[in-house]
C-alpha cells in the first residue's frame, strides 16, 4: 500500500505521562491492591505506561470521598456563581494545556493529533463553558396549586453520580458527563475506559488547580467487570450515567435495579442510516457520507454505517465513494495531514477484520480496502462494500471501524421502513435539497438526532441521545440537566389565602 511507508517510523509523542495513579479525594494514589495495568500505544502495541488498576475497593474509597464532599463538603452549598467560576477556570486551564492534553489523547487512542488538538480539546473547553454558564441559571418554579397553599419546587443536585465512559472520545465523553453533574452541584466518581485512562487524569489535576474542592471529582482507572461493575451496583451512588455498548448498558441497568434503584442514563450503540436522495449532488454526498462513516477511524456510536443511496445516483456514488476511500490518508496520527490513525486496540482491530471477512463471504462487493495496513499496530485499510443487503451482518451489527456499507433504495417509503428496521435509534443523516423530502424524513426517522446536509454536529447546545436500544436520556443541552437534579416540591400552608 502507498501508506505503508508512513507507518514505519513511529513519531515520538510531544508529551510526558505525568499521572498514572487514581484520583481520590483530591490526591493521586495507588490502587488499594497495588495492582497496575499497561495502557498501550495503538500504533505499535507497545506499553505507554503502567496505570493504577482500580477495583471495587477503590470505588468504595472514591464513593466515600464523593459522599463526604456531597454531604459535608462545600460543593453543593457553595453559591452557584462560585461553582460556575471554577468551571470557567477549568476551561481556561484546558485551553492553556491544549496540545499536551491532545497529545495524550492521541497517544492513548490513536486518533489524529490534528483532530485532538483542533477539534476535541476545543470542544471540551466549549462544553465546560456551556455548563459553567448553566450553574447559576438552574432553579425551580412557583406553582399555582389549588387551595390556600404556597407551592414551590427546589431543583436540588441528586447526590453522588457514578459515570462510566468509553475509549472512542475519552475527553469529550468526560466533559459530557462532568459538565452537567458539576453545574448542578453533584459530586462524582468517573470510571474511564481501560484502553484510554491518561487524558482524564490530567484534566482531573487541572480541575483541582481550578479550585475544585477535594472529593468532588474522583477518577478511577480500571476494567469494566471490576471497577465498572462496582460503580453500577454501588449502594451509595445516587445516579449512574453510562456510555458504551448496548450489551453492557443492559447490565448497568440491571445492576442499578438490583442494588438501590439508582436512576440510569445510557448512551449506547447505533447503526446510523445516512440517506442520499435522488436529487443529491453526488460529489458532496460522497464527501459527507465518507466523513460520516470514517471520522475517528469509524469509532463513533453514530457513525453513518448504513449508507442508503437512491438507485438513480447509486453507480456514480459507489465509484466515487471507492475513489475517496482509496485516497484517505492513513498513518501515524502524530504526522500532519493524516486523516486516519490506528484502531484503539487489538480486540477492536480483530473484530473489524472479522466483519470484513463476513462481508465478503455474505456476497457484498468489496470495492476498496479489506485488510490491515502495514504489519504492526492496529491500522486498517479504509474499506467500502457495495451491494449490501439489509440482513447481512455488516448491515445490522455495529462494526465500529472504517468499513462503509452501501445499500441501494428506490423510494422514500421503502428507505424509511428500512432505516427504521433496526433495534437502534441514535442518529441519521439525510442528504437532499428537496424541502418536502427533508421534512418527511426528519419526522419519520425514529432516532434521537437527524442531521440534514451535515453530520456529527456535536455542539454543546444540541441534545444527544437515543431512541429504542440506543439509550435512555439526553446528554448536552439543557435536557441533560434534568438527569442530575431532583425536584423537591415544597408546600406551605398560607395563613391568609386571600392576602
Ligand atoms: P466498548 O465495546 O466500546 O469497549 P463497553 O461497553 O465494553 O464498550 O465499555 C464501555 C465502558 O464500560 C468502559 O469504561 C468499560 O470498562 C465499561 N464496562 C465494561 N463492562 C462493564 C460492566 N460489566 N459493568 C460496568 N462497566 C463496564
Amino acid at each position: 500500500s502507498n501508506f505503508a511507508a508512513a507507518l514505519e517510523n513511529t513519531i515520538t509523542p510531544p508529551v510526558k505521562v505525568e499521572h498514572t495513579q487514581l484520583l481520590i479525594n483530591g490526591r493521586f494514589v495507588d490502587a488499594a491492591s497495588g495492582k497496575t495495568f499497561p495502557t498501550l500505544d495503538p500504533r505499535n502495541g507497545e506499553v505507554i505506561a503502567q496505570v493504577a488498576e482500580g477495583d471495587a475497593e477503590d470505588v468504595n474509597r472514591a464513593v466515600a470521598a464523593a459522599r463526604k464532599a456531597f454531604d459535608e463538603g462545600p460543593w453543593p452549598r457553595m453559591t452557584a456563581y462560585e461553582r460556575s467560576k471554577i468551571l470557567f477556570r477549568l476551561a481556561d486551564l484546558i485551553e492553556k494545556h491544549n496540545d499536551e492534553i491532545a497529545a495524550l489523547e492521541t497517544w492513548d487512542n490513536g486518533k489524529p493529533f490534528e483532530q485532538s488538538a483542533k477539534i476535541e480539546v476545543p470542544m471540551i473547553v466549549r462544553v465546560f463553558r456551556y455548563y459553567a454558564g448553566w450553574a447559576d441559571k438552574i432553579h425551580g418554579m412557583t406553582v399555582p396549586a389549588d387551595g390556600p397553599h404556597h407551592v414551590q419546587t427546589l431543583h436540588e443536585p441528586i447526590g453522588v453520580a457514578g459515570q462510566i465512559i468509553p475509549w472512542n472520545f475519552p475527553l469529550l465523553m468526560l466533559s459530557w458527563k462532568l459538565g452537567p453533574a458539576l453545574a448542578c452541584g453533584n459530586t462524582l466518581v468517573l470510571k474511564t475506559a481501560e484502553q484510554t485512562p491518561l487524558s482524564a487524569l490530567l484534566v482531573g489535576r487541572l480541575l483541582h488547580e481550578a479550585g475544585l474542592p477535594e472529593g468532588v471529582v474522583n477518577i478511577v482507572s480500571g476494567f469494566g467487570a471490576t471497577a465498572g461493575a462496582a460503580v453500577a451496583s454501588h449502594m451509595d451512588i445516587d445516579k449512574v450515567a453510562f456510555t458504551g455498548s448496548t450489551e453492557v448498558g443492559k447490565i448497568i441497568l440491571e445492576s442499578a435495579a438490583k442494588s438501590n434503584l439508582k436512576p440510569v442514563t445510557l448512551e449506547l450503540g447505533d447503526k446510523s442510516a445516512f440517506i442520499v436522495c435522488e436529487d443529491a449532488d453526488v460529489d458532496k454526498a460522497v464527501e459527507l457520507a465518507h466523513f460520516a462513516l470514517f471520522f475517528n477511524q469509524g469509532q463513533c456510536c453514530c457513525a453513518g454505517s448504513r449508507t442508503f443511496v437512491h438507485e438513480r445516483v447509486y453507480d456514480e456514488f459507489v465509484a466515487k465513494a471507492k475513489a475517496r476511500a482509496v485516497n484517505r490518508s492513513v498513518g501515524d496520527p502524530f504526522k500532519s495531514g493524516i486523516e486516519q490513525g490506528p484502531q484503539v486496540d487489538s480486540e477492536q482491530f480483530n473484530k473489524i477484520l472479522k466483519y470484513i471477512k463476513h462481508g465478503v463471504e455474505s456476497g457484498a462487493t468489496l470495492q476498496a480496502g479489506g485488510d490491515r495496513l502495514g504489519s504492526k499496530g492496529y491500522y486498517i485499510q479504509p474499506t467500502v462494500f457495495s451491494d449490501v443487503k439489509d440482513d447481512m451482518l455488516i448491515a445490522t451489527d455495529e462494526i465500529f471501524g472504517p468499513v462503509q456499507t452501501i445499500l441501494k433504495f428506490k423510494d422514500l417509503d421503502e428507505v424509511i421502513a428500512r432505516a427504521n428496521k433496526s433495534m437502534y435509534g441514535l442518529a441519521a443523516g439525510v442528504f437532499t435539497q428537496n424541502l418536502d423530502t427533508a421534512n418527511r424524513l426528519m419526522r419519520a426517522l425514529r432516532v434521537g438526532t437527524v442531521w440534514i446536509n451535515c453530520f456529527d454536529l456535536f455542539d454543546a447546545t444540541i441534545p444527544f441521545g437515543g431512541y429504542k436500544m440506543s439509550g435512555i436520556g439526553r446528554e448536552k443541552s439543557l435536557y441533560s440537566l434534568s438527569h442530575y437534579l431532583q425536584v423537591k416540591a415544597v408546600v406551605t400552608s398560607l395563613k391568609n389565602p386571600a392576602w
